[in-house]
């Protein structure tokens, strides 16, 4: 659907197939990917804390294709009736009568309408769940929060305050980790050092996903399509007046992270490869370096040959010499093949994320098939 394009409350958005005239003054997008033992722990914090900043507010949580009960509890806080936490499979027949009267319905619901549901059709990863939080939400600021309870929602007041004051981004910048292990802090600080150093972007340090950004800022990133996000730096491309806020971050509420080593080394080369072509530029310089040495030995060799007439010697040097640059070769085109299949993966023009299910934004059909 189109980019929303309003620029404040109170004015006429797209979205979805639905115009609806949003008033909301701020929008909590949350990514959940398998997250049912923190959803609910989350609503109970987060929401008194947007209750005192605005009444006009809307969770949207974004179920990142979890094979858990994430989508039954989001379900539970828009207070819908249901028979019971264990045998709820979302097929109630009494789910299709709207929301919950808690008169009529005393089972304990949350009945909160604010809260908003879009679930995909299978896991397309964090970056995708951002990307469609930010096109579903309405809101004049946006806050981004992990679903974990690892950044503290009270800390949304401070940025709104800093939004009020005209900043467009807002970050959350963490000045301790609580309990994350010496090697996950030592690996985030290298990363984002290399990061800044390859590309021609900064990054702001010690900053996660935690962030408020305006709606003009939503909007400039609604229209970009690329495939390979890395968020974290397109919010920063993006500009406009950058603020900070300081917390301390907290473990995990509940479940594992949800990135291993390898996840987070392939999101590195997405941010450092879709940000710069440093990478290409290095490995030309190496071609160069490479090639000048290899013709300064080929003279020795051949003058050695022709003056000293020392042949047949030099297995040594020759195996040792085609290894090595067979090596920075095939390094050299594999580099190449990351920058080609992202050229690839963007002219197949494929969806970005698929949403088999949304609940909140007046289109309420379940299995309904929305692309964006
Ligand atoms: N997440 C997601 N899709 C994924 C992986 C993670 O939506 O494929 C969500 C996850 O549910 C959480 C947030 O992204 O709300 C951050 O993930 P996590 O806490 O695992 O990352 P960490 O805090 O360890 O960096
Ligand atoms: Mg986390």
């Amino acid at each position: 659907f189109p980019p929303n394009d309003s620029s404040g409350p109170g004015i006429h958005i797209g979205l979805g197939q639905t115009g609806i005239h949003s008033n909301i003054d701020l929008s909590v997008v949350v990514p959940a990917y398998n997250e049912e033992a923190n959803i609910l722990a989350l609503y109970e914090r987060l929401s008194p804390v947007l209750e005192s900043i605005t009444p006009n507010h809307e969770i949207i949580f974004v179920d990142d294709g979890s094979h858990d009960k994430t989508v039954e509890k989001v379900l539970m806080l828009r207070g819908r009736p249901w028979d019971g936490p264990d045998n709820f499979d979302g097929q109630d027949s009494a789910f299709a009568d709207g929301p919950m009267n808690p008169q009529t319905h005393p089972r304990p619901g949350y009945g909160d309408p604010r809260v908003k549901l879009v679930s995909f059709s299978r896991n397309f990863g964090h970056e995708m769940a951002n990307t469609a939080g930010f096109r579903h939400a309405s809101g004049a600021a946006v806050v981004i929060i992990d679903a974990d309870l690892q950044d503290p929602p009270e800390l949304i007041a401070d940025m709104y305050q800093k939004f009020t004051e005209g900043f467009d981004v807002v970050y959350a910048k963490r000045i301790s980790r609580k309990r994350e292990s010496f090697l996950k802090k030592t690996t985030s600080k290298l990363f984002y050092r290399v990061m800044n150093a390859l590309s021609d972007l900064e990054v702001p340090l010690d900053t996660g996903d935690f962030r408020l950004l305006s709606r003009r800022v939503v909007v400039e990133l609604n229209k970009l399509e690329e495939h390979n996000r890395y968020f974290r730096g397109l919010t920063h491309w993006v500009g406009f007046n950058v603020g900070y806020v300081e917390f301390h971050r907290d473990e995990r509420h509940a479940g594992e992270t949800k990135y291993n080593y390898i996840k987070l080394f392939r999101l590195a080369f997405d941010a450092i490869i879709s940000f710069s072509y440093k990478p290409l530029k290095i490995f030309s310089l190496m071609g160069f370096v490479v090639s000048g040495i290899s013709f300064l030995l080929m003279i020795y060799w051949v003058l050695d040959k022709l003056l000293l007439n020392n042949a047949v010697e030099g297995w040594t040097s020759l195996a040792s010499i085609m290894l090595f640059s067979f090596g920075i070769l095939m390094i050299q085109i594999s580099i190449v093949g990351e920058y080609v299949g992202r050229i690839h993966d963007e002219v197949k023009r494929r969806p970005l994320f698929i949403v088999q299910r949304k609940e909140g934004f007046g289109l309420e059909t379940p299995g309904q098939e929305d692309r964006d």
